[in-house]
């Protein structure tokens, strides 16, 4: 598996590098061949090359299977026309990265609040509100006057669909629940078109049961009773919120691991972002992103029919059960160790 490496910004260089190290010894134990192609995108490639992207880096990710990419600091990237380009949308739109699969679950040992529990937010990634993505070019949020904004969204049968057809599948190889979070009653056109594409594809899949929530009983819905929550699909901005607060609930955001996929590529990037706020005080959660790096080798596993490297991803999550059991996690997960001590037992304990 040839595997492109980017840190990304804020503490995207601590958390990656202990998941490189985890994902080396891991692969190492299996002796499945692992080849990381270490390359920059974002603020270093801005200061060095004058662009966020360069050109030949997306040929590198073209010859690749997969990448692996810390959060991107995108906040004052507006200008594509000048290197400014935001990565993460970039690399979500040239490679179609349709799935974006986020789970949340609890650990033995993490702080949680209520039940255990564990579920997967799948999100839509291409389209919805995401005025960047979701034009060939242009925006789709506009500046009508000083005092007037229009922000479209899109919601195509063909998105719906897929997105859809990905959740029912992951469901089949879980507790074989999916609920449908939408606001039909509102948006009865766009949303309306994404839950009947779903109860299509679910006649496709009559093992699974479904149901389905409108987006703010929901809200109220999950932090209640988690538990009773298996593969939620939804669209793209109700999944990004929604997958912060699962996320939270399961313990921390550190730990939020996320995989965007298409067909035949997929990009692991923890669900958080750059967090500049603690980046660079070796205090940085790295579980996000060696869960992601461990959901980045089942998919490859799945897609490839290469079961060794199922084999990797497993030995990954057995090392993160123990070591959260263990207690030997940074303080958003109420432990006292540093992101490099947390690398340390997790090594220990792979
Ligand atoms: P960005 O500017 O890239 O969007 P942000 O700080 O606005 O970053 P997040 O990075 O998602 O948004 O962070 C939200 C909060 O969660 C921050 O207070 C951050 O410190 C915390 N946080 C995020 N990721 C982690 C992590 N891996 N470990 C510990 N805390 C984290």
């Amino acid at each position: 598996m040839r595997l492109v490496v980017i840190p990304g910004d804020g503490i995207g260089p601590e958390t990656v590098s202990v998941a490189v190290t985890a994902l080396e010894k891991a692969a190492q134990q299996s002796g499945v061949a692992l080849d990381l192609v270490h390359e920059i995108a974002g603020l270093d490639s801005l200061a060095k090359f004058g662009t966020t992207v360069r050109p030949e880096l997306i040929k590198t990710i073209e010859a690749a299977d997969a990448l692996m990419m810390g959060p991107m600091t995108t906040h004052d990237l507006h200008d594509d026309a000048n290197g400014r380009i935001n990565p993460s949308k970039f690399f979500r739109k040239y490679f179609d990265l349709y799935a974006n699969i986020r789970p949340a679950r609890t650990f033995e040992g993490a702080p949680i609040r209520i039940k255990p529990f564990d579920l997967v937010v799948v999100r839509e990634n291409t389209e919805g509100f995401y005025a960047d993505r979701n034009m060939v070019s242009g925006g789709s949020e506009m500046l009508v006057t000083d005092d007037v904004v229009v922000s479209l969204r899109r919601i195509t049968r063909v998105c719906c669909e897929r997105i859809a057809r990905r959740a029912f599948e992951l469901a089949m190889t879980r507790r074989k629940r999916v609920t449908i979070v939408h606001k039909a009653n509102v948006l009865k056109i766009g949303d309306g078109m994404f839950v009947q594409t779903c109860e299509a594809v679910a006649r496709e899949f009559p093992d699974v049961t479904v149901d389905s929530v409108i987006v703010d009983a929901m809200m109220a819905l999950v932090v209640r009773e988690p538990e009773r929550f298996d593969v939620v699909v939804t669209t793209n901005m109700f999944g990004d919120i929604l997958s912060d607060l699962t996320a939270e609930l399961a313990g921390s955001l550190g730990m939020a691991a996320s995989i965007n996929a298409a067909d035949h590529f997929a990009m692991a990037q923890a669900a958080h972002g750059s967090a500049p706020d603690i980046a660079g005080q070796n205090i940085a959660n790295p579980l996000s992103q060696i869960g992601s790096a461990a959901m980045l080798l089942s998919w490859y596993s799945q897609r490839k029919a290469k079961p060794q490297y199922l084999e990797v991803a497993q030995r990954l999550e057995a090392a993160m059960v123990k070591t959260i059991r263990e207690g030997k996690v940074t303080r958003d997960m109420g432990g006292d160790l540093g992101t490099d001590a947390v690398g340390r037992a997790f090594l220990a304990n792979l």
